[in-house]
């Protein structure tokens, strides 16, 4: 049995990002930007007023004060979108608008509100700051500078940033393809009734919402009967057609658990083992080449090690090394008492009590086969092996999914 940070570096370790493909900028968010790129244009392309004021030089301020004011004449107006490119001569000042250039010759914005004017003299009572309310000219960006980094997960501000850059299509790193093969006999998928000792296949549906959730592409080839044949087909093709296997249900050792059989007799079997509750029966190998996870078939299982293992092997493929959850420290709502002799992924509900401090709240019971354990889910609790009961307002590191 291995750790699951041990487990983690052997899955990711050798991994390279898929190819790139250009995506049009209003389809790229939450993309991942496949290699760095670097700015195109000066951003503000050109120094510009950050007030509504008035335009003028420094130096013509410098002995202003209450009692000996400066007076400029004013000639003019500069609204955005609309430059006069006329220059300023020296004792004039020329209104400006928040976004408009700054007029050659001028070097400074005083705020409308700063000043006493009867709309033809301007009469200054202190002196104006050289560069005061100007934006100077690529002050945000510089062109040929590097601008975005490889791996940078495309949000709406970094969406805005390639938009200012003149960027209409945007090399993204191509999702990978996720085959998703749920098995076991009992398995149907919904919509169908029932029959004696039949269940809903629910993993196929949860896992291919959590591959899409982590940037990928899902293929589902569910379910997948209990029979050596079986999932030995279905392995291959999915090899064929994918970039990433993920199984759920037998790799455990009852006697109808296959998963691990063929993968060990037709692929390779890096482990299938890890030290966690809820999981345990985690298996990690590849059928021809293509990476393979065998998850455990309890549905919370199934997703508890999805997010462990799937998420990091998928954001690796999208070239995204910071796949990491972040964690948060927050104090136990109430006490837990279950102590489990392997690391524990409680779920937890994060909400504030009545003196407005967050915590966290267990989700009720924590066995691998109650789907409510997910209902308020926010976060994954990590409570290290052996430790418990644990106490109401204790702390706990909580993975944030
Ligand atoms: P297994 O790992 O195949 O022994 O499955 C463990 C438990 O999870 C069994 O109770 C299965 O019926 C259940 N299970 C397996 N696959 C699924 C699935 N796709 N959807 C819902 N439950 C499942
Ligand atoms: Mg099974």
């Amino acid at each position: 049995m291995i750790t699951v940070e041990d487990a983690q570096l052997r899955i990711v370790r050798d991994k390279i990002p898929l190819p790139q493909e250009l995506t049009d900028l209003r389809d790229a968010l939450g993309r991942t930007l496949h290699h760095g790129l670097v700015s195109r244009l000066d951003l503000p392309p050109f120094d510009n007023a950050s007030m509504d004021g008035y335009a003028l030089r420094a130096e013509d301020t410098t002995t202003a004060s209450p009692t000996h004011p400066a007076s400029l004449s004013i000639d003019g107006l500069e609204a955005a979108g609309h430059p006069t490119s006329v220059a300023l001569r020296p004792k004039t000042a020329r209104k400006i608008m928040t976004g408009a250039p700054i007029p050659p010759g001028a070097n400074a914005v005083i705020p409308v509100e700063e000043v006493h004017t009867n709309g033809v003299i301007l009469s200054i009572h202190h002196p104006v700051p050289l560069g005061l309310y100007v934006r100077q000219q690529a002050q945000d960006m510089r062109r040929e500078e590097p601008l975005l980094s490889a791996g940078a997960l495309l949000t709406p501000g970094l969406i805005g940033i390639l938009a200012s850059q003149g960027f209409v299509q945007v090399p993204v790193t191509r999702k990978p393809r996720v085959a998703i093969l749920a098995t076991g006999d009992e398995l149907v998928n919904p919509g169908t009734d029932l029959l004696p000792g039949q269940i809903p296949n629910s993993n196929s549906y949860a896992l291919a919402a959590a591959v899409v959730e982590a940037g990928g592409l899902a293929i589902d080839y569910s379910p997948v009967a209990d029979d050596l044949d079986a999932v030995n087909q279905a392995l291959h093709r999915a090899a064929a057609d994918a970039d990433i296997i993920l199984s759920s249900g037998g790799v455990s050792v009852g006697d109808y658990d296959l998963v691990r059989t063929v993968l060990d007799r037709e692929g390779t079997l890096d482990f299938w083992r890890v030290d966690m509750k809820p999981g345990k029966p985690v298996a990690f190998g590849t059928i021809d080449h293509t990476p393979f996870l065998g998850l455990p078939g309890n549905p919370v299982s199934s997703l508890v090690t999805f997010e462990l293992f799937a998420r990091p092997l998928i954001r690796t493929l999208l070239g995204d090394s910071c796949w990491q959850r972040l964690t948060i420290e927050l104090p136990l709502a109430t006490a837990f008492p279950e102590v489990s002799d392997r690391r524990h992924y409680v779920r937890v509900a994060l909400r504030r009590d009545e003196e407005g401090t967050l915590k966290a709240w267990p989700t009720g019971r924590q066995d691998s086969h109650l789907q409510t354990s997910w209902l308020d889910a926010r976060g994954l609790m990590v409570v290290p092996a052996h430790q418990g009961p644990l106490a109401q307002g204790s702390i706990w590191p909580i993975m944030m999914i």
